[in-house]
């Protein structure tokens, strides 16, 4: 795999003013395949510059002109396909195949939307005597996590772009290449200097300075609950607009007319998608208390279905764990979810047949109760917990009991049921009766899953500023 030795910023590779690398570790082998530069303050001070010196031109630029540069760029990340998820199969651990269907050719697909997107939206309304115009908020500062890594930069980089703003992008750690391939793209395109800036290296020095520069207008963030906490008061300092991806622990309500063996084989993919290292996993499955050992045991035999092993492997469904710090800290879910008094009904530990990589059983829990930590907080692993509910209105009260709110499903008799159960949830997407993703959509949070929205036209909002012009 390759390394890169060199931050991107300013139109051109530039010398990193750390002299530290950061090592990038297969999941699957523990081996160091590639290295990044840990940059410093500095180097954000200077990619800051350059970014605010391009917002000037490039927000004056035609939305054509815009929305040409997102397609010539989609067209350049095209050929980096398969290395970009040969990358993320190493660094996350997710299965090539999955990684080259969802995360690489659906966030390809995505900057290419955006130019439609930028060319459809509305950016002048005539209200009374006022014309009321959409602006480009200015230079973004994105702060990504290691999960979806190229989808989520593809999320913040590419609509921004597409609204007139320019980006100062820092990847996660634990996954950065792909998203210097996407600096790679941009700069074999030509794309006007500054208006894609990456600096490498970690979040409490170059994901802090970006956030804390004055020269960001809006922060963009996905990760964690806590590093968007620190994320949001930093910004309020500066009084910098933010939008926020935090995590999950969404719900799939399962009632008691809905066909259960099709429910439940969808909850378990759901929940298991990508190891569980997913924000909008249905973590919690509730069902009903007279179904409840049924739902176990068609669980059961789903997540015999979903082989773990290498990535690599055209077998493999479930890879490993990113690193070994996200296995332990499952495993550690896993232990207190035994000791709160859950049923360890399907897996718990680490697999015996794989004894290199982050491995961690696809695991279930059933009879559990939503007080319990694993039903509160998010593990970000494979673990699916089963929780029983007595009557409609219950399930409800469980789904909402929860610190976030940022997806979830239901799935009953007749839609009409579905829908009136899903109306009730509050929680930013929910997907009823086997509804599928839609690349449409707005995604985002409810309560500490966040603020803002990303994905489809609506996202782009996101990246304006409204100004009042009175005739
Ligand atoms: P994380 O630890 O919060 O890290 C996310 C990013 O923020 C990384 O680039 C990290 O740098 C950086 N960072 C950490 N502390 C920072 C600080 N004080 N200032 C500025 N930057 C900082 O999250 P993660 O462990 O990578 O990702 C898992 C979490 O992301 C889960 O909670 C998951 O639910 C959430 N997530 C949410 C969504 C969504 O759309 N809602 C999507 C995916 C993931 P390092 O590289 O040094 O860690
Ligand atoms: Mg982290």
């Amino acid at each position: 795999m390759t390394s890169y030795e060199h931050h991107y910023y300013d139109g051109g590779w530039q010398a990193s003013s750390g002299t530290e690398s950061i090592a990038v570790i297969s999941s699957a082998t523990e081996e160091v395949v590639a290295r990044v530069p840990r940059g410093t303050a500095a180097d954000v001070d200077r990619a800051m510059t350059a970014a605010r010196a391009a917002f000037a031109s490039w927000s004056r630029l035609t939305v054509e002109e815009r929305a040409q540069w997102l397609e010539k760029l989609a067209a350049a990340m095209k050929p980096r396909v398969p290395q970009a998820a040969e990358a993320i199969a190493h660094e996350v651990g997710t299965a090539l195949g999955y990684a080259t269907k969802v995360q690489v050719e659906f966030p390809v697909m995505m900057i290419g939307m955006n130019a439609k997107f930028i060319r459809e939206a509305r950016l002048e309304e005539a209200l009374g005597h006022s014309l009321v115009v959409k602006e480009p908020i200015g230079v973004i500062g994105c702060v990504t996590p290691w999960n979806y890594p190229l989808h989520q930069v593809v999320c913040k980089v590419a609509p921004a772009l597409a609204a007139g703003c320019t980006v100062v992008l820092k990847p996660a750690e634990m996954a950065p290449i792909s998203a210097f391939m996407l600096a790679e793209a941009a700069h074999e395109i030509g794309l006007p200097k500054g208006v894609l800036n990456l600096v490498s290296g970690s979040g409490r020095v170059v994901g802090e300075a970006i956030v804390a520069h004055p020269e960001v207008d809006m922060v963009s963030f996905t990760g964690s609950l806590q590093a968007g906490r620190r994320i949001a008061a930093v910004a309020g300092e500066g009084i910098k607009k933010v939008c926020l991806e935090l995590g999950g622990k969404s719900a799939f309500v399962i009632l008691d007319d809905a066909p259960l063996a099709k429910a439940v084989a969808a909850g378990v993919n759901n929940c298991m998608q990508n190891s569980g290292q997913t924000c909008s996993a249905w973590t919690r499955m509730l069902v009903p208390r007279a179904q409840h050992d049924e739902v176990v045991a068609l669980s059961i035999a789903q997540l015999a279905k979903l082989t773990l092993g290498d990535p690599f492997d055209a077998a493999t469904r479930l890879g490993p764990l990113a690193s070994a710090g996200q296995r332990d800290t499952v495993l550690g879910y896993i232990d207190q979810g035994k000791k709160a008094g859950a049923t360890l009904v399907a897996g718990g530990g680490r697999p015996s047949h794989l004894p290199k990589g982050f491995y961690v059983e696809p695991t279930i829990f059933a009879k559990v109760d939503n007080r319990m930590a694993v039903a509160q907080e998010e593990i970000f692993g494979p673990v699916l917990c089963i929780i029983p509910y007595d009557t409609e209105a219950d399930a409800v009260r469980i789904a909402n009991d929860s610190p976030y709110g940022l997806s979830g499903g239901v799935w009953a008799g007749t839609p009409e049921r579905a829908m009136h159960v899903a109306r009730q949830l509050r929680t930013g997407q929910v997907d009823v009766n086997g509804g599928r993703f839609n690349t449409l959509a707005p995604f985002g949070g409810y309560k500490k899953s966040g603020i803002g929205r990303e994905i489809g036209p609506l996202a782009l909002d996101e990246f304006f500023v409204l100004k009042s012009i009175q005739r």
